[in-house]
């Protein structure tokens, strides 16, 4: 399992002033020396933490089962993503696609229409990529050779490691938000863990970590009925996974009950507020886009995003970037070839990508088509279709506003001023 689940992986780093930090630690580290001192080895880490995991392990569906494919697949939806909106996707996936085989033979608009409401969907496109390649190389099979799964598109060394220690039980190290955040406050580590020598170390940690947990005996302590895990391995990457993500937290770390807080530096010091240290993220870039829900008689008009475009692949009612001060009406007027008073506004949807803040102008737009259709990939399509397709989490609001509520909305009038269609701010 991998990064954002700020109730469980989280690749944010705490906030914490680099400036006198290190002065600062040097002063505590020996007013406090009778207390604690010296770094936490692999062995101590590895030994406590698994005699702890079997009471802490959270129940969750991926883990009462060890199909690689399976794990895979919960490793790639927990990217960006919390447990607990992962659960109900990854049961349906399941459902729908049980196999590599299955996932390999399925339409595009099936595997992206699974995924919808997630976000970052690159991840199920990458995902049916490499179950194509394993059909074609490996029969089917998820290979339990690092290097080998290191060429599958979407998997990077997190996710190797972690199919190679959950699945396989391979002592292969993983290194997420939530480790990183462990790591650094057991051993007061300054610095930006992204930065090539702290991270480079953060590895090395986990790496002796795991190794040393597979030279240990299994614990004695019997996990939650119905989990399984392959072995001392898995167990003791995803204790680190746990304990990131439920004891030592972004805010607030538990520490009193941590299994680890005996030989905690940061906690020795009172300080682990202070680690990893925070590097700013990146900037926030503002959007504004006009949208057109266009219909004639029972069927709407929905465009296909490129395969180039973030969230390629999606439908989506077709809309064109504007600038900030431009009149939307009028720029989606031009660039229909409509007149702008056939455009009825219907409101407003406020939502994020990444990095980007995105306000939509929608305009409603009846009249019959003639040669001014957008470029692209077009389809006129009636509710069932637009039901069945997959639309960006965005769009999918708005044909619930706009289509599904056809008949009860009625017209508004151009005097009308636009409304809230939807203001979420997760990812579409
Ligand atoms: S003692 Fe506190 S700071 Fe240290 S690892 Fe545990 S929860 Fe985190």
């Amino acid at each position: 399992m991998s990064s954002a689940d700020s109730g469980k992986h989280s690749s944010q780093w705490t906030p914490g002033a680099r400036r006198g930090l290190d002065r600062q630690v040097r002063v505590s580290t020996s007013t406090r020396r009778s207390r604690f001192s010296g770094n936490p080895n692999a062995t101590g880490i590895a030994s406590a933490l698994l005699k702890w995991f079997p009471s802490a392990a959270r129940d969750m569906p991926w883990r009462r089962t060890l199909d690689p494919y399976a794990i895979w697949v919960s490793e790639i939806m927990l990217q960006q993503t919390q447990v607990k909106t992962v659960i109900p996707y990854w049961e349906r996936w399941m459902r729908e696609l049980p196999t590599i085989d299955a996932l390999a033979n399925a339409p595009l608009d099936i595997v992206l229409r699974l995924w919808e409401g997630l976000g970052y969907y690159s991840r199920a496109r990458n995902l049916q990529k490499a179950a194509r390649i394993l059909v074609a190389r490996h029969r089917g099979r998820i290979p339990d050779d690092p290097s080998e799964l290191l060429e599958l598109p979407g998997i990077g060394r997190y996710t190797a490691g972690a199919i190679g220690s959950i699945a396989f039980d391979r002592p292969d190290a993983i290194l997420d938000g939530n480790i990183i955040r462990v790591f650094c406050r057991l051993r007061v580590l300054p610095g930006d863990p992204r930065a090539p020598e702290l991270n480079r170390r953060l590895w090395s940690l986990a790496a002796a970590v795991v190794v040393a947990a597979k030279a240990l005996p299994a614990p004695a302590g019997v996990p939650r009925t119905g989990l399984r895990f392959a072995g001392n391995c898995s167990r003791m990457n995803q204790a680190l996974m746990e304990l990131g993500a439920t004891v030592c937290r972004v805010s607030n770390p538990d520490c009193g009950d941590c299994p680890l807080n005996s030989i905690c530096r940061a906690h020795a010091l009172r300080a682990p507020h202070r680690f990893p240290t925070a590097k700013a993220g990146p900037k926030v870039v503002q959007r504004r886009l006009a949208t057109v829900v266009w219909s004639t008689g029972p069927k709407w008009l929905i465009r296909r995003r490129s395969d180039d475009e973030v969230n390629g692949g999606f439908w989506e009612f077709p809309n064109q970037e504007i600038a900030r001060d431009t009149d939307a009406a009028a720029a989606l007027a031009g660039w229909l070839r409509v007149p702008v008073d056939s455009l009825e506004p219907r409101g407003r949807c406020r939502h994020s990508i990444t990095r980007y803040r995105i306000v939509e102008e929608i305009f409603s737009l009846t009249r019959p088509p003639g040669r001014n259709l957008p470029a692209g990939e077009l389809r006129w399509v009636d509710r069932e279709t637009l039901a069945a397709i997959p639309l960006t989490g965005a769009h999918r609001r708005i044909k619930t506003r706009l289509v599904d509520n056809h008949t009860a909305t009625g017209t508004s009038g151009r005097a009308a001023l636009p409304r809230p269609i939807c203001g979420g701010k997760r990812p579409v």
